[in-house]
């Protein structure tokens, strides 16, 4: 199979490269002290759908997420390093994100990268999770990796190749691509 080509792909940050299920459930667990809840159990991308866990909270826990990545905890997803850390030898890395402010994840970004791949990011902080197409178009890109399932579905239409980050809220029945981790990323795009 032709691999992909490094300049032509692109990422987002939350459920992508950052662990951001993981910490949300640690912050409930740690602060709030509610263990009841697990990964498997955020089945939509609507936190609030899905758990029986307060609006207010919920909010709390992702405006700190936001704003404040690095105090939180938040953790890159297995791998996720190592393989952008391969990814900067050959291109720029694309980080698309809706998040509304780029500066706190560009310092966590800045954090976890080794300063030569920091310096190949190109970051764009949308402040919406709609639209991203024009955003990928833009950067010249063709793949998009991420975990929204509308999103992915929304770039399919819009002529973008999305490839679906597994996670326990995108797996209902979708026909498109998908990816389970970061090593098979780089199978895709490297020999
Ligand atoms: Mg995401």
């Amino acid at each position: 199979m032709t691999k992909i080509n490094p300049a032509l792909i692109g990422f987002d940050i939350d459920g992508v490269v950052a662990d951001t299920g993981s910490a949300f459930i640690r912050i409930v667990n740690e602060e709030y002290g509610i263990n009841s809840i697990t990964l498997d159990d955020i089945t939509s991308f609507e936190v609030v759908d899905c758990l029986d866990v307060d609006q207010g909270i919920i909010e709390e826990v992702f405006a700190r997420l936001l704003d404040e990545p690095l105090a939180t905890g938040l953790q890159p997803m297995k791998d996720a390093i190592s393989v952008l850390h391969r990814f900067a030898e050959e291109a720029h890395l694309t980080f698309i994100t809706a998040r509304p402010h780029g500066e706190p994840i560009a310092r966590w970004l800045k954090h976890f990268l080794q300063p030569a791949a920091f310096e190949k990011i190109r970051l764009v902080a949308m402040g919406a999770h709609d639209n991203k197409t024009s955003y990928i178009k833009d950067m010249g890109l063709k793949y998009f990796v991420d975990d929204r399932l509308q999103t992915c579905q929304m770039l399919a239409r819009e002529g973008i190749k999305p490839l679906v980050y597994n996670q326990p809220w995108n797996k209902n029945g979708h026909g498109l691509p998908t990816v389970n981790d970061w090593r098979s990323i780089h199978a895709l795009c490297f020999d």
